[in-house]
């Protein structure tokens, strides 16, 4: 699952082929001489020496195998940053199990732990079968090898749009495929797939206070305001290409996190009507530009995180 967002600060191209664990060692020893590159004021490098230390760093971050000890934080934002002290979602819990957890993408602030757990308990009391929780982020956040442009800070969750109820014993949770609920050319929901349980999900998520965004396809948005225009926690469900199997959640920062970056607030209203319509047009098919300047860097306070024990 891709989750490349405009509403992130970056989008980063995805890229395949993660190292293995056995060079953890020397990814330690290259993290630091990595950071010792990333994070000083140097001046504006040539762009492809640019574009090399950012595979690098998406290299490296995706190395990290444990968590940075210490204290939770959440470092810089959502598409640009790292998380220290990160927790473990267990494998599975009452309501929820982890798919594809070779990915070692299970880690997260202790707010997103909380709230999925929560979330799924809410579900399962709504009569949904459990949860199936996709990536959050790497043991200690950054850019990842592959797969996402943002859940670098610990505060990001795909939880996958799949209510069957289909048994999924862990051998099957490597492998499992999810259909999509849109129809191909994206104008619609499937309705031979869309029930109204996943409008249940979907609203439970939004109305999570930590809660800050949740991306679904345009065309999952377009059949909620169908249904559900001026509803309050609509309001959080934006949209955004992709997500047509599963919904990404995104947390607030947490209360007291000085070094986490908020997003700009989600625009007041429901987000149906003009505004979704766009989604629907040859506008939206348009390439996206990139602004001018540098690429953004790193937060300097992730060169920390990377070297901690
Ligand atoms: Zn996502």
């Amino acid at each position: 699952m891709r989750c490349r967002l405009r509403e992130d600060a970056v989008a980063i191209p995805a890229r395949r082929g993660a190292v293995p664990a056995r060079l953890a060692p020397l990814a330690a020893r290259l993290a630091v001489a990595l950071a010792a590159a990333l994070f000083p004021a140097a001046p504006a490098a040539a762009q492809d020496a640019l574009v090399a230390m950012r595979e690098a760093a998406r290299e490296t971050w995706g190395r990290a195998t444990l968590p940075a000890a210490g204290p939770a934080r959440s470092i810089g934002g959502a598409g640009l940053g790292c998380l220290a002290g990160a927790e473990a979602l267990p494998a599975e819990g009452p309501g929820w199990l982890v798919v594809r957890r070779s990915r070692n993408r299970f880690w997260g602030t202790p707010l997103l732990v909380d709230t999925i757990a929560r979330l799924a308990g809410r579900a399962r009391a709504a009569g949904l079968p459990p949860l199936r929780i996709g990536d959050m982020s790497q043991p200690r956040g950054g850019p990842m090898t592959f797969g996402h442009g943002s859940h670098q800070t610990g505060l990001d969750v795909d939880v996958w749009l799949d209510l069957s109820g289909a048994p999924l014993p862990p051998a099957a949770r490597e492998s499992v495929q999810f259909p999509s609920l849109v129809l191909p050319g994206g104008a619609a929901v499937d309705p031979e797939r869309w029930r109204p349980a996943h409008a249940t999900l979907i609203r439970l998520a939004a109305e999570q206070p930590e809660v800050d965004r949740i991306f679904v396809n345009p065309a999952i948005k377009r059949r909620l305001c169908g249904e559900f225009a001026g509803a309050a926690w609509l309001r959080r469900v934006r949209p955004w290409y992709g997500h047509d199997s599963h919904m990404h959640v995104r947390l607030r920062c947490p209360a007291g996190d000085a070094g986490c970056e908020p997003q700009a607030p989600v625009p007041a209203g429901d987000g149906c009507g003009t505004a979704l319509d766009w989604w629907f047009s040859p506008a939206s098919r348009a390439p996206a530009t990139r602004p001018p300047g540098p690429p953004p860097r790193l937060p300097a306070a992730c060169a920390g995180v990377l070297a901690a024990p």
